[in-house]
């Protein structure tokens, strides 16, 4: 199976099965093209067929001289001899059982504070209350979680948590005696935490800050864009943006930061489709670790996005694409997270298993120590897992987590993307399908095109190489 696309003047082949990105002049680019709608996948070394390669050059000799598209077939015929073109698919080899799957805990997101000092009008949390259990963690619970993902993670070394909220700065002691706890526990497991935060900004000082560059391995930043985008979804609870308060606070934060991780994280609506400008609006203020989200919303939300919103949007990712090979040549890059993509390690099977993870490595705990698969699901009794004392009790709904990855997904079978994918996200699917398991389809529509995006911004600044391309992995080696 082959995709083929052309993007800002790059043609573009990915050979889905073997990983495989060639950038290509236009002729190549058609003569592939025209193999590929012959030829099946092919276990090598194979000769691709006689027929196929003389109906090539039939359906293309008014755009090319005979003897150019022959010399094309030659080279595509030493892509299939390198297993790099029209390679056997292993995809279904790799469908198992996944009920049957075992998995450990890996990460968790930790709710140290059901309240919040913003308004944010799409929030999840209910602008912090969880809809009306407005609540902190108490250092107990918060040490019984950590308890129970060490017990749970196996023979994992590396654990993550993420103090989330509301807005973690909140119940801020709770936090840095945690981090102390964790550390004592490394001591005595021989495992090892790494903590990351997520705050609005609002309360952050120097003392903070500190702590988070001394103990945070990430340290996640929200923040919507341009000040008009910022102030209409992240208000103040009385009314009143916050963007003037949070940049200079977090302009201060990159600079004491160093080269340590962080990234200035922004959700986008509906009412800011030319969302590629906050981006390039973080750079501006001198950011450079930059993401930002598609919102995860209930589909009667007036800011959700919509199926006819995806034109402009897709259009934005090509946009953003641009500016950011621009930047880079001009030595100001910036990094965005979706961008990130490592072609040579390729797709980690792991990963893509897991899907995001949620319900199954990665869980979220309330500040009662209530287990849910992550905090899109939250306050959903459906989706209660146990808690933090008594370990996972609905092992049903678990299992069904275990099956939110592109191997379990029908729909996964035949995208392209299902290499680089994760599964999409299974809140979305939900709140679109009722349903875990299915595809968010303008998620995977913005997913593919980001995809194509980062190959083809690899192919402009030069960086396609002899190692691209992976061979994937039988999961049960993983
Ligand atoms: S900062 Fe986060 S928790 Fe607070 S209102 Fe905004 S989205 Fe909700
Ligand atoms: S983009 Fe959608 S259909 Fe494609 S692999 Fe990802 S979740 Fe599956
Ligand atoms: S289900 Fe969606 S919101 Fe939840 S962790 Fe996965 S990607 Fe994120």
């Amino acid at each position: 199976m082959i995709h083929q696309f052309i993007n800002n003047g790059y043609y573009i082949v990915l050979d889905v099965n073997s990983g495989a990105v060639h950038s290509v002049d236009e002729e190549m680019y058609d003569v592939i093209g025209e193999l590929a709608k012959r030829v099946p996948d092919m276990a090598r070394p194979e000769k691709l067929p006689e027929g196929a390669r003389r109906e090539t050059v039939e359906a293309l000799s008014g755009k090319y001289p005979a003897g150019e598209i022959a010399e094309c077939l030659d080279e595509a015929q030493e892509l299939v001899d390198l297993g790099e073109l029209f390679a056997a698919d292993v995809y279904q080899r790799f469908v198992t059982d996944f009920k049957k799957r075992k998995t450990v805990v890996k990460s968790l997101c930790l709710h140290i504070a059901h309240d919040c000092n913003l308004a944010c009008r799409y929030c999840f949390a209910d602008e912090g209350e969880y809809h009306g259990r407005r609540s902190l963690m108490s250092y107990e619970v918060g040490c019984q979680a950590l308890d129970f993902l060490i017990a749970n993670s196996g023979h994992r070394t590396n654990l993550e948590v993420d103090f989330f909220g509301g807005e973690p700065t909140l119940n801020w002691k709770v936090v840095e005696d945690l981090v102390a706890y964790g550390r004592k526990r490394e001591k005595e497991t021989g495992k090892h935490f790494r903590f990351t935060v997520t705050t609005n900004g609002v309360l952050l000082d120097d003392e903070k800050i500190d702590f988070c560059n001394r103990e945070m391995s990430n340290v996640v930043l929200s923040l919507d864009g341009r000040r008009e985008v910022n102030d209409r979804m992240r208000p103040f609870p009385g009314g009143g943006g916050s963007y003037d308060v949070i940049v200079p606070k977090f302009q201060h934060f990159v600079e004491r930061r160093g080269k340590k991780d962080y990234f200035v994280r922004g959700t986008f609506t509906r009412y800011n489709k030319d969302f590629a400008a906050d981006v390039i609006h973080y750079a501006d203020l001198g950011f450079d670790k930059l993401s930002m989200e598609p919102v995860v919303a209930p589909p009667e939300a007036p800011y959700a996005i919509r199926e006819e919103d995806l034109p402009e949007i897709l259009e934005q990712y090509d946009l953003l694409a641009r500016e950011y090979i621009k930047r880079a040549k001009e030595g100001r890059p910036f990094k965005f997270f979706h961008f990130m993509m490592d072609l040579s390690q390729g797709p980690c099977v792991a990963k893509r298993l897991a899907g995001c993870g949620s319900g199954t490595e990665y869980l979220a705990v309330t500040p009662w120590g209530d287990l849910y698969p992550c905090h899109q699901f939250v306050g959903n009794e459906k989706f209660l897992l146990g808690n933090v004392r008594d370990g996972i009790k609905n092992t049903e709904i678990q299992d069904e987590f275990k099956l939110c990855n592109v191997y379990a997904k029908e729909k996964c079978r035949d995208c392209y993307a299902r290499f680089y994918c994760s599964g999409g996200c299974a809140a979305n699917s939900w709140n679109f399908h009722g349903t875990i398991t299915d595809a968010y389809d303008i998620g995977c529509e913005m997913q593919r095109k980001r995809i194509e995006c980062a190959i083809m911004i690899r192919a402009a600044l030069g960086d396609l190489g002899q190692d691209d391309g992976y061979r994937p992995k039988d999961p049960s080696e993983e």
